[in-house]
């Protein structure tokens, strides 16, 4: 069976506003409502086609997609769980059960939903701080979580008030005849099971404080404020209900060698006068250890040497950033220097070979900084 085009579903324009979607859609459901039409199969598909085409018409992107590659932009992942058979009725009430609020009085509607809720425990959030070498390589940590536990002897039975469907509903009057309306339970949150027995210890939904230790793995290349989830370690959920997770948040801790900017580093490298003048090789720190790089014979102070690849890898896995080595020429203490030393300065202080002559190839350190990110 071919799809029918969104805009003529709903009987809109192509340039239709947010608002007259909203208005056309509305009709379009009130209309074809299962409770107005009763083992009605058609109407039921075209309730069905109407909510799908309202799904991706009002979401701005969905609806660029479909503006531009039809059906096919917005089906399959893309499609946002409704692909294959398009929506089912529970979906439709939970998405849009907003858009008949001021007719059928909110909730849900009778004869869809009569499951019970799956109710969430909630999430826990810690912050783990990380060092360079961790951020890098990855790691594997162990932390201490406090955290609520079913407790063990805890026991549920069947609520009362709904008796198990997590619903009440009610019979009410409305311009189009009598509608039943469902709510949440308010005896049991929905989850249609109140606490049998509590254990000593225990608060009234079963739940236990305890501490427990959880094995979080890193990947490689995390950044400070980066949030990972460790999905079902917060906090349970009462009687049955899916766990929370925890949220582990990542703090850097600043390295005392490397500093870190994106994914580059940069590593402020000091040398002696004679070094700079006769040049050297220097160790110098990098993420996976020392390398040894070379100072060339006149060298200048506040020459910046890269060494590509020795940043930090990159968050999505591709490449690394780069690590600057900055080179400062350490001026030596004058009231240090023996009489010899001092002399020497002293002879060179008019000598031509010491007068700075600056050429086009001693750039400014804005150059420099300029033609690093060129
Ligand atoms: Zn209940």
């Amino acid at each position: 069976m071919s799809k029918r085009d969104y805009y003529e579903i709903l009987e809109v324009s192509k340039n239709v506003t947010e608002v007259e979607l909203k208005k056309a859609y509305r009709k379009k459901a009130l209309k074809y409502h299962p409770d107005k039409n009763p083992g009605d199969k058609e109407a039921e598909e075209k309730f069905k086609e109407a909510a799908e085409a309202y799904e991706v018409l009002s979401d701005p992107q969905k609806r660029a997609r479909y503006d531009q590659f039809g059906h096919a932009g917005v089906g399959g992942a893309a499609g946002g769980g409704f692909s294959g058979g398009g929506m089912n009725m529970e979906d439709i009430f939970s998405h849009f059960g907003d858009i008949f609020g001021s007719a059928f009085g909110g909730g849900g509607f009778g004869g869809f939903s009569s499951r019970p809720q799956q109710v969430q425990g909630s999430n826990l959030r810690i912050r783990l701080s990380l060092t360079l070498k961790e951020i890098i390589n990855g790691v594997e940590k162990t932390v201490k979580v406090k955290r609520f536990k079913l407790a063990p002897g805890a026991t549920s039975k069947t609520c009362t008030t709904c008796k198990g469907s997590g619903q009440t509903r009610r019979v009410m009057n409305t311009p189009f005849g009598q509608m039943q309306t469902q709510t949440v339970c308010g005896t049991c949150n929905g989850t249609g099971k109140i606490a049998d027995h509590i254990p000593p210890g225990a608060n009234n939904m079963g739940l236990i404080k305890v501490e427990e230790e959880v094995s979080i793995k890193i990947p490689a290349g995390v950044r400070e404020g980066v949030q990972l989830q460790v999905r079902g370690k917060g906090n349970d959920a009462p009687f049955g209900g899916i766990p929370g997770d925890l949220i582990v948040v990542i703090e850097e801790i600043e390295d005392e060698n490397l500093k870190r900017e994106g994914d580059n580093l940069h590593y402020e490298l000091y040398i002696t006068v004679p070094e700079a003048i006769l040049g050297i090789k220097k160790e110098v720190p990098t993420v996976a250890g020392k390398v040894k790089i070379t100072i060339e014979a006149g060298t200048q102070s506040g020459k910046i040497l890269r060494l590509k690849g020795k940043g930090l890898p990159q968050m999505q896995g591709y490449g690394h950033g780069d690590l600057f080595i900055h080179v400062n020429v350490w001026t030596p203490n004058p009231n240090k220097l023996t009489k010899i030393q001092k002399d020497f300065f002293e002879e060179m202080m008019n000598d031509e070979h010491f007068t700075p002559k600056p050429t086009k190839n001693d750039k400014t350190f804005f150059e420099k900084i300029k033609d690093m990110f060129s």
